[in-house]
């Protein structure tokens, strides 16, 4: 099935429009082919062109490069995350390892951004778990001693501190952790993009069909050609398991999202003009919504099964419905039409939260499985795999393999009914927060 974006995300409208995109028209070959050029692929590019500068490396994306999840994403660099499980000493220790992993991955963003002078509307302003359930306020108690445990700074607020920071009465309580970052996720992959070395080869719109392994090269097919490579890595994400790659421990969800137009002068003021902010959900499924440095309000608040390859524009029509409907509870003020665009993107599960970083045979490796938190971690696991890839260690393979792996999930179609049942419980549990 053809991989097909819709086209109406912000974030990627905000970037000027790329030129010279080179599609596979001859067959090739290669010493490394990476496939998928997103945050992960293209950091396993980066890293793979310093350490082999005169090996051929091929980079192929089914689409233009850096226009999936990595693109449209909402630009929460995280540092911490909730909805993990975490009550025992064992669970306190998994998620000392989770959050291990994500300091390393906003350092290596940070590297990145500061060796190449990457304007994306970084800002270091932490960020809210913030609900409108008095109830919640047990589970951000124990997050609270969880951060604390592990040296996180961080305050809880309640509903009066949280609308004057905020522009909005919705939430009654909230969490807030200093660390975190919020950022422009197109202006941050399109830097990637713009910053490869000449020694990587960028094929685009050309989407890897079916791949097979031989003795001593793996041959990859495309529509009308193909591409022979002695190593290969897969950064494809919500799409590995469509390539076959580690089928029983990831799965697809779709996410949608929308964005306001930035709101004029009289609209902001009317809210009490906040600096900007994130808020994430204290429940799974409730929304993320974001007020943007140039005054456009991002919401997300869904996420489900169904086909990653792509979104028809009446679904998409209906969940923008829910998006606006999201942003009025919240900002009853602000008029009804200020959506300026709305999109969808995949992300990539585990049962367990946990992510991929593998090697899965002979000179074939994977990485993938962010769980949503991509941003950092995708960029880590990019260049990590590469360096894995190469024979080499680090003391971040070493941190990134110390981490719980991925568990076996059940064929279909027990798997989608299961997460299904589990996704219609978290939202009904969400309630008024979506
Ligand atoms: C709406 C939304 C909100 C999110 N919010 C956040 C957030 O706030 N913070 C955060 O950290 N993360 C967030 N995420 C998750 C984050 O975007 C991902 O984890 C991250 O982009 C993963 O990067 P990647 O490079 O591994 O995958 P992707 O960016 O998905 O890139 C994979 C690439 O592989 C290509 N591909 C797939 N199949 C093939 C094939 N057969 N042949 C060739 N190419 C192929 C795709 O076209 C795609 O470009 C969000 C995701 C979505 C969708």
């Amino acid at each position: 099935m053809n991989l097909i974006n819709d086209i109406n995300c912000s974030w990627i409208n905000d970037l000027n429009k790329r030129a010279n995109i080179n599609v596979l028209s001859t067959d090739k070959s290669s010493d490394w082919l990476i496939i998928g050029a997103g945050y992960t692929g293209l950091s396993a590019a980066r890293k793979l062109s310093e350490l082999h500068p005169s090996q051929k490396i091929i980079l192929v994306d089914a689409q233009l490069a850096g226009e999936g999840a990595s693109g449209r994403n909402s630009g929460y660099l995280v540092d911490t995350t909730l909805n993990d499980g975490f009550t025992s000493n064992k669970e306190l220790s998994n998620y000392k390892k989770k959050t291990d992993i994500y300091k390393l991955g906003i350092d290596t963003v940070k590297k990145f951004i500061k060796e190449h002078q990457v304007n994306c509307d970084w800002n270091e302003t932490g960020k809210y778990f913030a609900s409108s359930r008095d109830e919640d306020q047990e589970k951000l108690t124990n997050f609270s001693n969880t951060l604390s445990k592990l040296g996180f700074e961080h305050n809880l607020l309640n509903k009066e501190e949280l609308s004057k920071k905020l522009g909005t009465s919705f939430y009654n309580l909230a969490l807030y952790t200093k660390g975190g970052i919020l950022l422009h996720p197109g202006k941050l992959v399109r830097a990637m993009i713009d910053t490869l070395s000449d020694n990587v080869e960028l094929i685009e719109q050309s989407q890897l069909l079916e791949w097979e392994k031989d003795d001593d090269s793996i041959n990859c097919k495309f529509r009308n050609n193909k591409i022979i490579t002695k190593k290969i890595i897969f950064c494809t994400n919500g799409f590995l398991k469509s390539l076959g790659i580690k089928k029983n421990y990831n799965f697809p969800l779709t996410l949608t999202a929308s964005m306001t137009r930035p709101l004029t002068d009289s609209e902001f003021k009317s809210i009490g003009e906040p600096k900007e902010w994130g808020v994430l959900p204290v429940r799974p499924m409730g929304a993320t919504i974001r007020m943007t440095n140039d005054k456009r309000i991002l919401i997300r608040n869904t996420a489900e099964v169904h086909s990653p390859f792509k979104m028809s524009k009446s679904d998409l029509d209906k969940r923008s419905l829910t998006q606006k409907l999201g942003i009025k509870k919240r900002f009853p003020s602000l008029p009804d039409d200020i959506l300026e665009s709305s999109w969808s993107g995949i992300v990539s599960r585990t049962r367990n939260s946990s992510q991929i970083f593998d090697k899965i045979d002979n000179n074939v490796f994977a990485a993938g499985c962010y769980n949503g938190s991509g941003i950092g971690v995708g960029t880590l696991f990019g260049e990590q795999i590469a360096i894995k890839a190469s024979n080499e260690s680090t003391k971040e393979i070493n941190i990134i393999e110390s981490r719980d792996k991925p568990t076996w999930l059940p064929p279909q179609p027990f798997l989608n009914l299961g997460i299904h049942t589990r996704l219609v419980y978290e939202k009904f549990r969400a309630k008024l927060d979506v």
